[in-house]
C-alpha cells in the first residue's frame, strides 16, 4: 500500500490517539493535531516507534486561521496530507431548557466547524494527488441523546456533511465516510459518568448490559473501521455512515 500522509484531530488522546497510532502501523506519516502541542508528546512517540514519522501539531480546530496554518505546516514538514480524521470534540452536555447559547455554539463550532475548516484546508491537497480519504466521526447520539441537544444536532450534521462531500469530491477520487461510535472508554466517557454523579465502572456496567456483544468499546475498534475507510483499496465505499456500537442502533 501507499505511505500516505495523515492527519488526524484531537488525537493528543481517546479514540484520536488510537487512530493516529493505527495509521501509523497502516505505513502512513501521522499529523497529530490537538489543542495543546505538548499533549501530543506521547502519540508522536508511539507512531514513531513504528518507524513512521509524525509531527504535533497544537491548533484549535474551531479557528480558521489556525486551521490555515496547521495544514500549511503539516504539508511542509511531512507532505501534502491526503488522510484527514475529524475526531476533536467536546461535551457540553445539558437539558434544553438549562442549556446557554455558548454550549450551543461551542459544540457546533468544533465538531462541525472543525470538520468544515480542516476538510476545506486538506481537500487541494487531495484533489491534486487525485486521492484522498476524508473520516468524519459522528456519534449514536446522531440518533438522539437526553441532554445532548447541541451534540446530537452536531454529530447528525456531520452525517449529512459526509454525505454532501462525498458527492462534490468523488470525481477527484476522495471518499468521505463517518464512524458513529457507541460506547467507547475515553476521558470523555468518565467525564459523562463524572456529570452524572455515577463512578466509571456502575455507568459501564449498565451501559454494557445494553451491548449486544456485551463489553464496551475501546479506541482500537474505532481505529479499526477508520483503517479500513483510509485503505486505498476502499475507494469505492464513500458516503457511508458505519455505526460502530457492539450491536445494530435504532
Ligand atoms: P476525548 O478523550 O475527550 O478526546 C478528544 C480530544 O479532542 C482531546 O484531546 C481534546 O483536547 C481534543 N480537542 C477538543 N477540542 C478541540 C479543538 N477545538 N481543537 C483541537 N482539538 C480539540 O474524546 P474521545 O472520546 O476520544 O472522542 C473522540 C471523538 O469521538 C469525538 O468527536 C467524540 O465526539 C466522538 N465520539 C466519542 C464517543 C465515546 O464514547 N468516547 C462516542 C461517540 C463519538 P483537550 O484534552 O485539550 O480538550
Amino acid at each position: 500500500m501507499t505511505s500516505r500522509v495523515a492527519i488526524v484531530t484531537g488525537a493528543a488522546r481517546g479514540i484520536g490517539a488510537g487512530v493516529a497510532k493505527r495509521l501509523g502501523e497502516d505505513g502512513h506519516d501521522v499529523a497529530v493535531v490537538d489543542l495543546d502541542e505538548a499533549s501530543c508528546a506521547e502519540t508522536v512517540a508511539a507512531i514513531e516507534a513504528t518507524g513512521r514519522r509524525a509531527l504535533a501539531v497544537g491548533a484549535d480546530v474551531s479557528d480558521e486561521a489556525a486551521v490555515e496554518a496547521a495544514v500549511a505546516r503539516v504539508a511542509e514538514t511531512l507532505g501534502a496530507p491526503t488522510i484527514l480524521v475529524n475526531n476533536a470534540g467536546v461535551l457540553r452536555d445539558n437539558l434544553l431548557f438549562k442549556m446557554s447559547m455558548a454550549d450551543w455554539q461551542t459544540v457546533m463550532n468544533v465538531h462541525l466547524g472543525g470538520a468544515f475548516l480542516m476538510s476545506r484546508a486538506t481537500q487541494r491537497f487531495m484533489t491534486e494527488a487525485n486521492f484522498g480519504r476524508i473520516v468524519n466521526l459522528s456519534s449514536t447520539s446522531a440518533l438522539g441523546n437526553r441532554g445532548q441537544a447541541n451534540y446530537s444536532a452536531a454529530k447528525a450534521g456531520l452525517q449529512g456533511f459526509t454525505k454532501t462531500l462525498a458527492i462534490e469530491l468523488g470525481r477527484f477520487g476522495v471518499t468521505v465516510n463517518a464512524i458513529a461510535p457507541g460506547f467507547i472508554v475515553t476521558a470523555m466517557t468518565q467525564a459523562t459518568a463524572d456529570r452524572i454523579g455515577v463512578p466509571f465502572e456502575q455507568f459501564e456496567r449498565a451501559i454494557v448490559n445494553n451491548i449486544p456483544v456485551q463489553r464496551a468499546g475501546q479506541p482500537e475498534d474505532i481505529a479499526n473501521a477508520v483503517s479500513f475507510f483510509a485503505d486505498e483499496r476502499s475507494g469505492f465505499v464513500s458516503g457511508q455512515v458505519l455505526y460502530v456500537a457492539g450491536g445494530p442502533t435504532n
